[in-house]
This record gives structure tokens, C-alpha cells and sequence, in this order.
């Protein structure tokens, strides 16, 4: 078998990697592998989903996380994800309850998968984590099973070992589909038994001779700080909508959802000022202390109609891997290995990800987070 894969990314190269020891794989990458939303991602990963299926394959891609930590350059931090609502206030109002209520639920969902997830007060918040300003905490919720990882390290360290196995790594060659779903590219039209699209922001221009893609880009941001003297938990605020973790010396906070549709090949890569100042008064509220800007960034993710990923064949011989909503580095491993094997022919596609459930052509608003996540 001969599969091609557009994209190096982190699923891209995952699902190249897999493919491997049982196909002639070459990967077309335009830039240079990690060079999309994987090289700018904040690499939160965790297990902590209500939904059965995502849980599943969220703990498959720790599981596979940490088989790879301490392979090339990538290393798997563990450390328990925390997320939590704080109390009404004039300003919240009822959302504040409105997101106590549902981490509250969650977190039940959640145990009845078998996950290990606590659900505590503000004065055991701060009792485990002193690091956390918990005073106007309403409920807070723990995953054990979390960690954090630098998804270029990820991406670096699967290309190598792709690499190692035999697979061709094409970087600095962009390719298209033609209407067939052969592989286009400078060098000419190339054959394959199959072609895997995992082009981030750009797969719907890449399938497009294809078949039409409901996938919208839009922009996130994240800022790293200098150096700090506390380290805090991985922590997702829901009231305000932001997330940090620990990040080389200092702290990572991101949020800055923008929830506009970009074009791919023509966005804005710098963090808004406003964003930039929120994060410092943010840290300020989650950690009652606040550190400098080191850098910040923005970078894209993409949004699908039902805030699922479109993930499987779309047309004969021809598969795509996009739609993550903010969650497609902590499930590439997971994700990746599922399509491959639906690719070899010895896997069933990763139910409710059918990239064919939509015509192609739906209008809809672009929806911060996962589906599972606003039910
Ligand atoms: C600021 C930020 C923070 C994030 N934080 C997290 C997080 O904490 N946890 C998490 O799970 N997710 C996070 N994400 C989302 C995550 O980055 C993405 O979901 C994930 O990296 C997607 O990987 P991918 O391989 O599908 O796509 P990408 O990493 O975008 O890779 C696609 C690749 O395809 C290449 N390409 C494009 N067009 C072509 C073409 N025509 N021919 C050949 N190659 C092409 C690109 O150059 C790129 O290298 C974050 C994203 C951002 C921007």
C-alpha cells in the first residue's frame, strides 16, 4: 500500500508514523513539520471529558504520551489538570451558576467513565493547591490523569521516528488535491492507494477539488511570562476563560478566542495588546501575584457546525484529520492511531467524527470549545 499525508502537524505525523511498518508513506508538508497550530499550541492534555468516546481516546493519547516521553526531545510532564467556576457576582450573574452546575455534572459523568476526577470546595482547593487564589472559588473540580508536553517536541520527535521507519518527509512542498484525489505538487501529479488531508486551517482549500469541508479557521492566543517563583497547577478558569499551566521557567496563559473566520493564508500571527494585558491581570485574580510578558503569540484552530471533529474518509481513497476546536494535540496520538487503521482497513472509524455527516456547505457561527463541553 502507498499512502500519502498532506500536513505535518501533529496528527499528520502521528498518523505517518503509524502507517509505516505496513505502507510506502510519504508526508507533504509546505513549510516545515510543526509549522501550523502545533508549533503554537499550549500543550494542555488531559482525560477530563464527559463525553465516553472523548475520554477514551483522551486516555489513549496519555497512555501514548507517555510510552513516548523521553524520545528525542519530548517529555510528558504529569501534573493533575484543574478547572473551576467562581461565585455570582453582578457582573457573572447566572452564567457563574450556570458553570458551577456543569462542573459539578461533569465531574459525575466523568467518574461514571471510571476517570479519576474530584470535585472540591474552595477552602480543599487551597488547602492542595496555596498557588491558587480560591476565596471567590464556587466549586473546582480535579483530573488526576493530566499532564502537559511541548507539542513541537511532539511533532519533532514522530517525524523522527517516521522517518527512522522509512517514511519520505517532503517539507517545503505544498500540496493540493486534484478532482480524483491524486496528490498535486510542484514536482507533478503523484498516485497513491490512499491520501490522508491533515492540513490544519488549510485542509478545506487542500480537499476542496475534492469535496466541499465545513471547517472554519479562527485565531487563538497564548503569552508566556519570565521567570516565576511559584509554580501553579495546569488551571482552566471557566468564569473568566482562561488557562494556565507551568511553562519553562515561567508560567503559559491562553484564552484570547477570537471567534472570526481567518483565512488561512492571511492572519494576523501577533497577540492583541488587550489580550496580552488581560493575561497579567488575570494571573494577578487566579494566582493573587502577576509576572511580565515574556512573548505571546496567536495562532489558529479550526471549528466545525456540531464543535466535533470531521475525522475518516471523505470521498474514495481520500481522508481527512481537522475540526479539533482547541483539543487536537492532546488527541493526535489517540486520533491518528484510529485513522490509520481505518486507512490500513483494519480499524472502524472513530464513531461521530464521519467527516461525511455534513453536505459541505453549512452556514454556522463559530463555537469556543467542544461539543461535549457545552452540552
Ligand atoms: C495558541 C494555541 C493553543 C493551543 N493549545 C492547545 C492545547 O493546550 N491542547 C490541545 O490539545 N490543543 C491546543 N491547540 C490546538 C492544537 O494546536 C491543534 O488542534 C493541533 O495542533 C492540530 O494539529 P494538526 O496536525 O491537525 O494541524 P497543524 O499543526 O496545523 O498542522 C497542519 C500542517 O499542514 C501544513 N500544511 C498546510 N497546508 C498544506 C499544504 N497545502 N500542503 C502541505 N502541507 C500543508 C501546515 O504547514 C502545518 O504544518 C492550541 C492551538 C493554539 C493556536
Amino acid at each position: 500500500m502507498d499512502v500519502a499525508v498532506v500536513g505535518g502537524g501533529a496528527v499528520g505525523v502521528t498518523v505517518a508514523h503509524d502507517l509505516v511498518e505496513t505502507a510506502d508513506v510519504t508526508l507533504y508538508e509546505a513549510e516545515e513539520l510543526g509549522a501550523g497550530a502545533s508549533g503554537r499550541a499550549a500543550g494542555l492534555c488531559y482525560d477530563a471529558f464527559s463525553d465516553r468516546r472523548d475520554a477514551a481516546l483522551a486516555q489513549r493519547a496519555l497512555a501514548r504520551f507517555r510510552d513516548l516521553s523521553g524520545s528525542g526531545g519530548f517529555t510528558f510532564e504529569s501534573s493533575p489538570y484543574v478547572w473551576l467556576a467562581r461565585e455570582r457576582t453582578a457582573e457573572s450573574g447566572d452564567d457563574a451558576d450556570r458553570l458551577a452546575s456543569e462542573i459539578r455534572e461533569q465531574a459525575v459523568r466523568m467518574r461514571d467513565h471510571g476517570l479519576d476526577v474530584t470535585t472540591l470546595a474552595a477552602a480543599e482547593l487551597g488547602e492542595r493547591f496555596p498557588q491558587i487564589a480560591t476565596s471567590d472559588v464556587a466549586v473546582a473540580a480535579v483530573a488526576e490523569d493530566a499532564g502537559y508536553a511541548d507539542p513541537s517536541a511532539y511533532t519533532d520527535t514522530m517525524g523522527l521516528l517516521a522517518r527512522a521507519k522509512g517514511a519520505a518527509i517532503e517539507e517545503g512542498t505544498p500540496a493540493t488535491l486534484t478532482a480524483d484525489g491524486r496528490v498535486e505538487t510542484d514536482a507533478g501529479v503523484h498516485g497513491h492507494d490512499a491520501v490522508v488531508v491533515a492540513a490544519g486551517a488549510h485542509t478545506r482549500s487542500v480537499v476542496e477539488p475534492v469535496a466541499p469541508l465545513p471547517v472554519k479557521p479562527y485565531r487563538v492566543q497564548a503569552l508566556v511570562t519570565e521567570s516565576v517563583d511559584v509554580t501553579p497547577p495546569t488551571l482552566f478558569d471557566a468564569t473568566g476563560g482562561f488557562y494556565l499551566r507551568p511553562y519553562g521557567e515561567g508560567v503559559l496563559v491562553g484564552d484570547g478566542t477570537e471567534p472570526v473566520e481567518q483565512d488561512p493564508d492571511d492572519w494576523d500571527a501577533t497577540a492583541d495588546e488587550s489580550f496580552c494585558e488581560a493575561c497579567i491581570e488575570y494571573q494577578e485574580r487566579a494566582l493573587g501575584w502577576s509576572w511580565p510578558e515574556k512573548r505571546s503569540w496567536a495562532g489558529l484552530c479550526t471549528a466545525t457546525p456540531d464543535g466535533d471533529p470531521l475525522v475518516g474518509e471523505l470521498a474514495d481513497g481520500v481522508y481527512v484529520a481537522t475540526g479539533w476546536q482547541g483539543h487536537g494535540f492532546m488527541r493526535a496520538p489517540a486520533i491518528a492511531e484510529r485513522l490509520a487503521a481505518q486507512v490500513r482497513g483494519d480499524g472502524d472509524p472513530v464513531a461521530g467524527f464521519d467527516p461525511c455527516r455534513f453536505d459541505g456547505d453549512e452556514s454556522f457561527e463559530i463555537v469556543e470549545g467542544m461539543t461535549v463541553e457545552r452540552r
